[in-house]
């Protein structure tokens, strides 16, 4: 069932999804097709979902979906299974009955609702010592994904905007040289997606990014179609400070809609006085709620949310105890603030955690994940599931 109803009147698509072995030269396929182009107004968009084993082709039925009969399509020859999409998250949404897989894998790296993987990094390069001496403590512990802002975003036009195009040669090139696959990186604008590819030619991509679109674009919709409508990079999509939960899931959703279906869901925090004292109200709750409602991975920034170092009685940060609370909840990524030497940060010093602070923050992480996993086996049994 749907969370809630938007006020449009939206009519439920449907996705045909073919057999393995059905390509577009199958007679299977031809008379699947002629079926369709029989029926009165209705419209197909093929999609191809390519994975490392095989090829899935979707067809996506749109207009007057209601008058066709989902059995009669299920029975025709090369159609695997028929998902009526009932929400209005179309290619991202959870579906009734729909089991597609949830996902993705880039760069020798899995993203799924089942995986978790932890992108420490700098809020903002500064000098290549600082990104050196992180991207080092990173290898040494085991981590192949970092965060790397080399735009960013400002309140204050007066501050320090990000390096741009200038780091990304350097930056790519010692993420190579630590093993890094995988470097979260916003962008603001078109061109800079444009820069990173090139960047990333130019070094003979030494390493991988994930495009970041920031809490304060993700509504920029026409942002949203260009990052869709390249496919080599995935895209982590931050939910809007000051939106509803359904208009950020939307937002992914025009990502996907343009053909780019790798997409992570990041929380960070929504900008309330409730939240005070943290910078943002800790929305970490909804990591269990976004995978219900989609099949996209879940990531959470315990910085960006909690903006301080502030310490708990226990002895805890509390930007510790918020990133348990989130892995312990299911979540699929964590993005976090790290820095050498904080009070040299030119960003978000004040949030960062220290190198010698790594091997704690992963360990913590170790334990709530594994605590997500032993309350995951409780529900299976409660469940009887397995
Ligand atoms: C960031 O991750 O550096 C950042 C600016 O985050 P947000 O868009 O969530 O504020
Ligand atoms: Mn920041």
């Amino acid at each position: 069932m749907p969370l809630y109803r938007s006020s449009y009147e939206f009519i439920p698509p449907m996705i045909v999804i073919l057999q393995s072995h059905i390509t577009e030269q199958s007679p299977e396929y031809r008379g699947l097709m002629e079926f369709l182009a029989n029926r009165p107004n209705i419209s197909t968009r093929i999609h191809k979902e390519i994975g490392t084993q095989q090829t899935l082709t979707e067809i996506y039925l749109v207009g007057d979906t209601a008058a066709l009969d989902k059995s009669e399509i299920e029975v025709l020859p090369g159609v695997e299974r028929v998902v009526r999409v009932s929400e209005e998250y179309r290619i991202l949404g959870r579906h009734h009955d729909d089991t597609r897989p949830t996902g993705f894998e880039y760069n020798g790296v899995r993203f799924g609702q089942d995986t978790l993987h932890v992108f420490a990094g700098l809020c903002a390069v500064d000098v290549p010592e600082h990104v050196e001496t992180m991207l080092r403590a990173l290898r040494d512990n085991g981590q192949v994904c970092t965060r790397m802002g080399a735009y960013k975003p400002r309140t204050n036009p007066y501050s320090f905007q990000g390096h741009g195009k200038a780091c990304l040669p350097w930056v790519f090139e010692l993420a190579g040289k630590y093993g890094i696959k995988v470097i979260a990186m916003e962008i603001t604008h078109d061109s800079h997606l444009d820069e990173i590819n090139e960047a990333l030619r130019m070094t003979g991509n030494p390493t991988g990014v994930m495009l970041q679109i920031g809490t304060r674009n993700t509504q920029n919709f026409e942002l949203l179609k260009i990052v869709g409508r390249q496919h080599q990079l995935p895209v982590l999509l931050k939910r809007g400070f000051g939106i509803t939960l359904e208009e950020s899931l939307n937002a992914a959703e025009y990502l996907a809609s343009e053909g780019n279906r790798n997409v992570v869901f990041g929380l960070r925090g929504m900008k309330t006085n409730m939240g005070d004292p943290h910078r943002n109200f800790v929305d970490f709750a909804h990591v269990p709620v976004v995978k219900r409602l989609t099949r996209m991975p879940v990531c959470i920034d315990p910085s960006h949310s909690v903006g301080s170092r502030e310490r708990a009685p226990d002895g805890m940060l509390d930007v510790m105890h918020v990133t348990a609370q989130g892995v312990i909840a299911g979540a699929n990524m964590i993005l976090v603030d790290f820095h050498p030497a904080p009070h040299k940060a030119l960003v978000d010093g004040p949030q960062a955690l220290t190198l010698d602070e790594l091997p704690y923050f992963l360990e913590d992480v170790a334990l709530a994940r594994a605590a997500y996993e032993k309350r995951r086996a409780l529900a299976d049994r409660f469940l009887k599931r397995k």
